[in-house]
Formats: C-alpha cells, sequence, structure tokens
C-alpha cells in the first residue's frame, strides 16, 4: 500500500509523542507521496522515524487526526476492533444503568476514533461525521456497527457547523437499516422521553447531561424531606430544551417546574415528556422566551425560586469569542442569584470548550460578587461518564458546572 507520508517539523514532534490526536498544519515540515484529502497517512519525525498514523485534510486548520500511534495498517478489522473497544468501555455505564436505553457509544478523540460519534436511542443508533477522513469511511462503519450492535437502523446527523472547517457541506439522513420514527421513546434513569433523531438538537437529546440531571433530583428529594419551612419546591430550568432538568425536578418531589426555551418545538415536546411520565400538567409551565430577557423581567419583579437550573447554549465557539461567551454567562449568572431564595441552589453550566472550568468559576464569581449574594460550591459537575474524556486530550472536557448553595 502506497501511503502518503506527513513529516513533522524538527522540534515540533513532542504533543505527537504524548498522543495529543491533533496535528495543526504549522507542525508540519512536507507532504510526500500525494495523498489525496481523507487518505490514511503515516505521520514521522524529521529523520524517517514512525510518529502515528491517521488521516490528512489540507483544507483543515487540524492537518491530521491520529488514528494510532503504532505501526500498524488501518484495515477494516483495525475499525472493527477500535468500535469494539469503545462500546465495550459503555458495559460500566450499562452495568450500573440496566433500564436505561440511551448511551453515547463513541465519543470521539476520547475513544481514540477521532470525528466520530455514535448515539443509542433505543432500537436506533445516530452517527455523526464531522472530519472528510471520517466521511470517507462512514459506509464502512455503519457496516460494521450494524455487525456489531444489530440496530434496526442507523441515522446519520452530520448537520453541525464545524464540518465547514473540514470543506464538508452539512448532510443527514438513513445510512443503513430502517428509517426511524418521528420520535423515539427512550428510557433514563427511569423517565421516559421522546427524541427527535432526525430534527432535534445534536443527536437528539442532551445525554451528556444525564448524571447531573440525577443530582438535580437528589438535590430536590433532599431540599423537599429536610426544609422545614418549605411550601412548595419551585424550580426554574432555564433552556429546557424538551423539559429533561424539569422531569427529573418533578420525579425529585418539586411541585412546580418553569421551563424556558426560545424553541417551540422543543417546548412542545417537553410538555409531551411531562405528560408521558404522568406529571399533571398543573405542576408545569412551558415557556417560549429569549432567556436573557426572561431573567431580567423575573428579577424585576422580584421573583424567587427553590432551585435554578442553568444550562444555555454553547456561547464561545472559539478563542476569540471567549470574552463576549464571558459577559453572556455572567450577566445570566447574575440574574440567577438574583432569583434564588436564601438557602436554596444554583446548577449552572457552560458547554463552551473555549471557557476552561477554572475561567468559568471565576466568571460565576465575578457574578456573584456583583450580586451581593453568598455561595458555596457543593459540587463541580461535568459531562456524564459515557462522554469520557481521554487524558491525552483536555479539549474532550467541555461541559463544566457548579451546584451551588446560594444565601
Ligand atoms: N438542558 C437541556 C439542554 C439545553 S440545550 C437538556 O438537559 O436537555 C440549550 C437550549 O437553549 C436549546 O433548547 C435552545 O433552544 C435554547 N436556547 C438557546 N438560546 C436561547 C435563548 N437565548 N433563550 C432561550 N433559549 C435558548
Amino acid at each position: 500500500m502506497s501511503e502518503g507520508i506527513i513529516i513533522i517539523r524538527k522540534g515540533r514532534e513532542k504533543p505527537i509523542i504524548q498522543q495529543h490526536p491533533w496535528i495543526f498544519s504549522g507542525a508540519i515540515e512536507a507532504v510526500r507521496g500525494g495523498p489525496t484529502p481523507g487518505d490514511i497517512v503515516t505521520v514521522t519525525d524529521h529523520k524517517g522515524a514512525f510518529l502515528a498514523r491517521g488521516y490528512w485534510n489540507p483544507k483543515s486548520q487540524i492537518q491530521v487526526r491520529i488514528l494510532t500511534w503504532q505501526d500498524e495498517p488501518i484495515t477494516g478489522g483495525w475499525w472493527r476492533k477500535m468500535l469494539k473497544r469503545a462500546i465495550k468501555g459503555r458495559d460500566r455505564y450499562i452495568y450500573l444503568h440496566t433500564r436505561d436505553t440511551a448511551v453515547r457509544l463513541v465519543n470521539a478523540e476520547n475513544d481514540f476514533l477521532p470525528g466520530l460519534v455514535v448515539d443509542r436511542y433505543g432500537d436506533w443508533l445516530v452517527l455523526q461525521a464531522l472530519t472528510l477522513g471520517i466521511e470517507r469511511h462512514k459506509t464502512m462503519l455503519a457496516e460494521l456497527l450494524m455487525e456489531l450492535l444489530a440496530p434496526a437502523g442507523i441515522y446519520e446527523r452530520s448537520d453541525v457547523d464545524v464540518r465547514g472547517k473540514e470543506g464538508l457541506s452539512p448532510v443527514s439522513g438513513v445510512l443503513a437499516g430502517q428509517p426511524p420514527a418521528s420520535l423515539l421513546a427512550i428510557i433514563e434513569n427511569d423517565f421516559t422521553l421522546q427524541v427527535d433523531i432526525v430534527g432535534g438538537h445534536k443527536t437528539g437529546y442532551y445525554l451528556d447531561q444525564r448524571a447531573n440531571r440525577a443530582l438535580l433530583k437528589e438535590v430536590c428529594l433532599e431540599k423537599a424531606a429536610s426544609d422545614t419551612q418549605l411550601q412548595q419546591l419551585c424550580v426554574l430550568n432555564l433552556f429546557s430544551y424538551t423539559g429533561g432538568f424539569g422531569l427529573y425536578a418533578l420525579g425529585g418531589g418539586a411541585e412546580w417546574v418553569v421551563n424556558v426555551d426560545a424553541s417551540r418545538e422543543a417546548l412542545e415536546l417537553a410538555e409531551a415528556n411531562f405528560e408521558l411520565n404522568r406529571f399533571s400538567p398543573d405542576r408545569a409551565e412551558f415557556i417560549q422566551a429569549d432567556v436573557f430577557d426572561y431573567l431580567h423581567d423575573q428579577a424585576a419583579q422580584g421573583a424567587l425560586y427553590d432551585v435554578i437550573v442553568c444550562d444555555p447554549p454553547k456561547f464561545a465557539h472559539n478563542a476569540g469569542q471567549v470574552e463576549r461567551a464571558a459577559r453572556g454567562y455572567k450577566d445570566l449568572n447574575l440574574n440567577c442569584f438574583k432569583l434564588v431564595k436564601p438557602g436554596g441552589y444554583l446548577m449552572t453550566f457552560s458547554c463552551s470548550g473555549a471557557v476552561s472550568a477554572d475561567l468559568f468559576q471565576k466568571i460565576v464569581f465575578g457574578a456573584l460578587a456583583d450580586s451581593g449574594r453568598q455561595a458555596q460550591i457543593v459540587r463541580h459537575l461535568a459531562q456524564a461518564e459515557d462522554h469520557p474524556v481521554a487524558l491525552t486530550f483536555p479539549e474532550g472536557a467541555y461541559l463544566k458546572g457548579l451546584l451551588l448553595r446560594v444565601y
């Protein structure tokens, strides 16, 4: 097999040796062998010694994504072995949550399969091909997944902006097997949720917040049980999407949940999800609004909640947007602090990879200082464990949050 060779500049091999999966154009001295974009290439140091093997895309700033640091061929058997390893890595999660039917099976770089995301929703799989290298292999990957997991079908949701950076346009549709029903019911921690894998956000649902939703239920249970002054446990679920956190709040004994989101479709599905779990409609409100405006209004009216969840979309898509994102997070959290009852809780998140956990904590601290309130960190929060982070790839830890007790 004649393979393209990527030669790394002298002194730039350290991150590769340390198994960071990305090689930027600046680290590359030369490209030999005339590879075609998307091809598997061999990466060597400036003297020609083997460093790694991956796939190449000259259109992307990340020119090579590494698949292996061993001198082994990237064959169908290699992809099969790596998919099996990723799937096997979910055994711990499945063992602990035997009734759950939705799980992330492949978490891209963090499962050493850069650019590939695979989520399971009941009998269907959803695949995202985020890079040209995966785009080129996706049919074969879908065949392997059919063989390994025998799902009813595999639906592709590669309709994401990041593909533009790889010179790819968005695509979605059936990759293998049967087309999915318009809504699929999944079970998550004994709640039933309808997921729209064709038209919903990401692959249909925010699986990454699952453990934090379970924590919210616990917070509500404890609060309802131990707060003797409490008359009605009220929860504000900001950026509610299809109501996940709200369901868990009711499941934890909250009397009243206000779900706020800009998306009418998401709120309609949220309402359907509340009914599906047999929660009386008079325990919840579904408000279509811009959360920033809504919070300003609520603060002006002096509204108060026992527990607030604030789970906004990604504000910073790159390092250049961090400052503006920080202002957004500060404004949100300042208004959240104003609306928490003394002794209540704020669960606040950022899913911007470009905003580190440390920076996020500083932003929330800035908001607290302006609010004149006091708060304690009860827990540092992160993405669910079926979204593991490769230790060599800190970029994988994109979701960060704080559970705060506010006085
Ligand atoms: N907490 C949810 C996921 C939230 S995703 C869960 O656990 O499933 C972010 C949500 O924010 C999306 O549903 C999106 O429609 C909504 N959104 C984005 N910008 C908004 C804004 N300015 N005001 C209100 N909702 C917004």
